[in-house]
C-alpha cells in the first residue's frame, strides 16, 4: 500500500508523492540533481487521432523508454498528463543535456503504439543553481516552454 500510494498506476513511475518522498531524500543527504522536465509533442492529437486507449499506451511506452535510458539511481516520475520528470542524482547540465538528447533521439526512430514515433520536448535545470527544488522546475518548466516555441523536439538548458 505504501508504494502503490507512490506510484503511478498507469506507468508504474513515481507520482507526485513519490517524488517528494525522493526530494526529502536528496536533502537529507545534501545530493545535487538536474531536474528534466518532459512533455510529449501534439499529444492531444494522437488521443484525436488514435483513441485515448492508444494515448495510454504512448505513455506507458514513453515510460518504458525513459527506464531504458536511466541510471538506477535516477529518479523517474509522471507528474501527471504527458508531463514527466526526472531527477538525475550529481549530474550537471552539460551530462543531463546529452542524457536528454539520447532520449529523444530513442523516441524518433522508435514506432510508438500509433505506429509512428512520437516527439517530446525537455527543460533542465540544476539544482545547485536554486534556493529550494520549486525554483529549480520552476526553471526547467521554463526551459521546457522555450523547447515547445523554438519548434519541438528539442532540449533547452535553463540559462545560468
Ligand atoms: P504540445 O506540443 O504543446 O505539448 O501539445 P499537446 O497537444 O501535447 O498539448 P497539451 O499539453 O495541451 O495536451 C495534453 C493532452 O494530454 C490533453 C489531454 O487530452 C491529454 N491527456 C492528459 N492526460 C491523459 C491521460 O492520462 N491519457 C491520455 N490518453 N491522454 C491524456
Ligand atoms: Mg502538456
Ligand atoms: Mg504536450
Amino acid at each position: 500500500l505504501e508504494a502503490a500510494s507512490m506510484t503511478d498506476p498507469l506507468t508504474g513511475l513515481r507520482n507526485r508523492r513519490g517524488l517528494e518522498l525522493a526530494l526529502k531524500q536528496f536533502d537529507l543527504l545534501d545530493q545535487r540533481y538536474a531536474a528534466v522536465t518532459l512533455d510529449i509533442d501534439h499529444f492531444k492529437q494522437v488521443n484525436d487521432q488514435h483513441g485515448h486507449d492508444v494515448g495510454d499506451a504512448v505513455l506507458r511506452f514513453l515510460a518504458e523508454i525513459m527506464k531504458e535510458c536511466s541510471r538506477p539511481t535516477d529518479v523517474l516520475c509522471r507528474m501527471g498528463g504527458e508531463e514527466f520528470l526526472m531527477l538525475l542524482p550529481e549530474t550537471d547540465a552539460s551530462g543531463a543535456g546529452i542524457a536528454a538528447e539520447r532520449l529523444l533521439a530513442r523516441l524518433r526512430q522508435t514506432a510508438s503504439p500509433t505506429g509512428a514515433p512520437v516527439t517530446a520536448s525537455i527543460g533542465i535545470a540544476c539544482s545547485d543553481r536554486y534556493a529550494s527544488s520549486d525554483a529549480t522546475f520552476k526553471a526547467a518548466d521554463e526551459a521546457l516552454y522555450q523547447a515547445k516555441r523554438a519548434g519541438r523536439d528539442r532540449v533547452v538548458l535553463a540559462p545560468n
